[in-house]
């Protein structure tokens, strides 16, 4: 672990602000109320593209998001992770930097490993051709793994991703295979797949026109089909369970549309937009996303097969708690924060333009990144959690000082 607080005074953050008085006030915001909304990060917002750019930003930044959402396999405050995506020409790779709150684990390196390899097959499939030409002539060449088509690929990954985020997709579905966490003591809500299909009934209205008709018994068909694959998984023997786990994702997809879009296909059945910010249809396509970054990883394996035929995994270590003379509580440096500072601190000439969170990044996050200009998030939740803080490295520049958001 990283000390948080190794600067000297004069070259400190905090030299010109007052650390307490700056935590107090942070306090006094996470206990004020009400939360505004989460906000969203507009396209009208978006970095400009560069020459330089090796992927469009929207891809950049979906990919940050999908490796985070990945790798926070448990829950827990300690597992939320962020992720930022980094792409060299020459010679061509990318590389997916990871931060955890409380460090990335052993079993993500291991997992993200298999899934880097099988996704660099993919992105070599085509290349097979001229190898296995090579091999006719008879010429001596060194044995490759084979390529995967993108059906195969997706379906390693998705393999490779059921099984390292096992716990949380049980506990999505409230389960009975589920190990609940020890801080949750609650009652079982219930099968997701029931608390859906019980919401959208009481809430889609029956319409006139054939198309909609059509597209309602679908989408309650489907339901259904959800639902079964549930009894399925709850009525399977321990080891049927990862398999029976992956039958019921696959059949939460068709509900999203395409893992993101059931809110639109609600608002066009007749369902209030208003009604719609709920945990069931949140979970529901988080549930999708497992098969929805499978199939996205498999096709951008092939539309930018360069960068994907050298994949890498960097982490960040994470900080200790951080405690202030005279104040109570212990402050945490998040996931966000530790990717921010790493390219602070780092050499690395090109930085990304996204920072990926598993989850939306909190009110302070959100408020450094926006005031750093360098880095965009996806989506900020307004809520200021009070153990929120920033390192104050011994190793900033100048510059960074001089620009530092926490002097202004
Ligand atoms: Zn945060």
């Amino acid at each position: 672990m990283l000390l948080p607080n190794t600067a000297t005074p004069g070259r400190s953050v905090w030299d010109d602000v007052n650390r307490r008085a700056f935590e107090n006030h942070v306090v006094a915001l996470s206990q004020a109320k009400p939360v505004p909304d989460s906000r969203m990060h507009l396209e009208a917002n978006w970095p400009k593209q560069c020459n330089h750019d090796l992927l469009p930003f929207a891809i950049e930044r979906q990919l940050a998001d999908d490796f985070a959402f990945i790798a926070a396999y448990e829950y827990g405050v300690g597992y939320v992770t962020a992720a930022a995506i980094e792409t060299l020409s020459e010679p061509s790779s990318l590389t997916v930097r990871l931060a955890a709150n409380e460090g990335v684990g052993d079993g993500v390196k291991c997992a993200l490993d298999r899934l880097f390899r099988t996704l660099e097959r993919c992105a070599r499939k085509g290349k097979n051709t001229i190898f296995v030409s090579y091999r006719l002539l008879g010429a001596v060449v060194t044995d490759a793994p084979a390529g995967l088509s993108r059906e195969e690929c997706a379906q390693e990954a998705f393999d490779i991703i059921v099984e390292l985020n096992r716990n949380r997709i049980l506990g999505r579905l409230e389960s009975k295979w589920f190990r609940r966490p020890a801080y949750d003591s609650g009652p079982s809500r219930g099968p997701l797949t029931l608390r859906l299909k019980d919401f959208i009934i009481s809430r889609v209205s029956v319409r006139e026109s054939s198309h909609l008709l059509s597209d309602s018994a679908k989408l309650f068909a489907q339901l259904d089909a959800f639902h079964s694959s549930f009894l399925q998984l709850e009525a399977s023997t321990p080891s049927g369970v990862i398999s029976a786990m992956k039958h019921v994702v696959r059949e939460a997809f068709p509900i999203t549309v395409d893992g993101v879009s059931l809110p639109n296909r609600l608002g066009i059945l007749g369902c209030p937009i208003s009604a719609l910010d709920i945990r069931e249809i949140r979970e529901v396509n988080k549930l999708a996303n497992y098969w929805r970054i499978c199939r996205s990883l498999a096709a951008l394996c092939r539309s930018y097969r360069a960068l994907f035929s050298k994949l890498q995994l960097e982490t960040l270590q994470h900080y200790e708690p951080s405690w202030t003379p005279g104040m109570k509580q212990k402050r945490y440096v998040h996931a966000e924060v530790q990717v921010l500072v790493y390219y602070e601190t780092s050499s690395f000439s090109h930085w990304p333009r996204a920072i990926g969170a598993s989850k939306e990044a909190c009110f302070l996050c959100d408020a450094l990144i926006k005031a750093h200009g360098s880095f965009h998030v996806s989506k900020a939740h307004r809520q200021v959690f009070s153990q929120w803080t920033v390192p104050d490295r011994g190793d900033y520049s100048t510059a960074t000082l001089i620009n530092a958001l926490w002097r202004n």
